[in-house]
């Protein structure tokens, strides 16, 4: 059986009881039967009574009906003791406003209560808010950087456009690449040698110019990009699988790399590479904006690189790889002023193949192509940085020694000149050997323009022509 039927039950067995020890109460001891005018109150009472009860019950429950039935029983005691009805009323006027003091209690209880609740539900709703406002609040934050990065990247591409210079753009590339991105230690730009398949460094932008960047050429995670040709994220470079020999010598001690491929078309160009020291540095989306430099500079690198190549070939004879005369004219008169300044010497060789028509005659003109070709590697084995190798017209070189005196300049004029005499070339399979007469001329010695100095290195290698040619005049 159900609680409440049983506080019902309860309750009406109790009801009944008063009911019957109500109309005992009034008709045996208070009330004589001929006393009719007792008949309304009575009846009165006994509502009054059932309206208690049941109030009781409703608003307290089960315990109060025994409070009410108490305190109704020892008023009605009292008002027979003392023979007085007016307590009943008194009594029930005291029940009832304690009744709906209860009732106006419990309502507030109630209100109290469901306050609460919609406090604790606006707090939460309170604490929905902010953490929604702080969500929108980075992502503000991240559409700012976002919105920055593609700004730069605008100023980024109207700038690559303007420059035709290689050194210059690829130091520019490397320095946006570093500065739009940032968390990196260092930015490096490589460049494929086409004949050598190697990358080679051409641009760094480091974040302590102390730190020295040993290696020039791409390592193990350059060379991943060069052989896949896609982008690289490395986000521990001590735990990526892709690696296993992560601990070789060829990898630059970085925790966190991102490289990008430059690619021009299905042709790969150079990459592009940030590194950091520390591990998980870089994002997906970090990678992505390297990818949009790489690509947006690709085009411009490969003018910058057209162009060089083009400046190359206006000043490089294509079948030896030396300096053509005009240009070789321009930087003697540039050498001659810097040593007048400095008050350096300055010595020029003229070289000129000895019976190079003999070659053509007897090989070809293939073989003579090949002998012009020996000559010039012979000459670079000779030159120092500074200096210049050219060839100044058909079979004839001119060496510029910078900063060398005229003793000097005869001890190199015959170091090559023996070495030349020495070195052997195959000619339709036939080991030749081919000689040189060397001229030198001395700044300021044998002359003090450049015009002068080489008319005098000229002479001096007729002179050696003269006397019987393969020799250093
Ligand atoms: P000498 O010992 O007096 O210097 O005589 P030589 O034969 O070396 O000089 P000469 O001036 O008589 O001949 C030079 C030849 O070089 C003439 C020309 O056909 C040839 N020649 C010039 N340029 C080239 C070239 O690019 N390739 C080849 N194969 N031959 C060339
Ligand atoms: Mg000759
Ligand atoms: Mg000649």
């Amino acid at each position: 059986m159900l609680v409440s039927q049983k506080i019902k039950i309860i309750t009406g067995l109790l009801l009944t009881l008063f009911f019957v020890l109500s109309l005992a109460y009034l008709y045996n001891v208070t009330l004589p039967l001929n006393k009719t005018h007792y008949f309304l109150p009575a009846i009165f009472i006994f509502s009054a009574y059932i309206f208690a009860i049941l109030s009781g019950y409703l608003i307290f429950g089960k315990w109060s009906i025994f409070l009410v039935i108490l305190s109704v029983a020892s008023t009605v005691f009292l008002a027979d003791a003392s023979n007085n009805f007016q307590y009943v009323f008194f009594s029930f006027a005291f029940i009832s406003a304690s009744l709906a003091s209860q009732l106006y209690l419990k309502k507030s209880n109630a209100f109290r209560h469901s306050s609460a609740q919609k406090l604790s539900e606006l707090k939460r709703e309170t604490n929905q808010l902010r953490e929604e406002f702080e969500r929108n609040k980075e992502l503000k934050l991240s559409l700012e950087k976002k919105l920055e990065r593609y700004s730069e990247l605008k100023e980024l591409t109207e700038t690559l456009s303007s420059s035709l210079n290689l050194k210059d753009l690829t130091h520019f590339i490397t320095d946006e690449a570093f500065q739009i991105i940032g968390k990196s230690e260092r930015a490096l730009l490589f460049l494929v040698d086409d004949k050598k398949q190697t990358l080679d460094l051409t641009a760094s932008k480091k974040m302590d110019d102390n730190l020295k960047i040993k290696s020039k050429v791409g390592d193990i995670f350059d060379r991943w990009v060069l052989e896949h040709q896609r982008p690289l994220i490395i986000s521990d470079t001590s735990k990526d699988y892709r690696f296993p020999s992560y601990r070789s010598k060829s990898i630059r001690p970085a925790e966190s790399v991102i490289i990008a491929p430059m690619m021009l078309e299905d042709r790969l160009i150079g990459v592009l590479r940030l590194e950091a020291l520390e591990r998980n540095i870089y994002a997906v989306d970090d990678l992505r904006i390297l990818c949009v430099i790489a690509d947006i500079s690709c085009v411009a690198l490969n003018n910058a690189l057209l162009y060089a190549r083009t400046e190359e070939l206006a000043i490089k004879d294509g079948l030896t790889g030396l300096y053509v005369q005009r240009y070789f004219k321009d930087r003697l008169r540039e050498e001659v002023k810097r040593a007048t300044r400095k008050e350096y010497k300055l010595s020029l060789l003229m070289i000129d193949i000895d019976n190079f028509k003999h070659y053509n005659d007897k090989y070809g003109h293939a073989a003579g192509d090949l002998v012009l070709q020996h000559i010039a590697g012979s000459l670079h084995k000779f030159a120092d940085t500074g200096d210049l190798i050219a060839r100044y017209g058909g079979e004839e070189f001119a060496v510029i020694l910078t900063e060398e005196d005229k003793e000097k300049a005869k001890k190199v004029a015959g170091n090559i000149h023996r070495h030349i005499a020495k070195d052997s070339v195959f000619l339709r399979n036939q080991k030749t050997y081919v000689t040189v007469s060397i001229g030198v001329a001395t700044y300021p010695d044998d002359a003090s323009k450049e015009n002068d100095l080489i008319r005098m290195a000229d002479a001096n290698l007729y002179k050696a022509k003269n006397e019987g040619k393969n020799k250093v005049c």
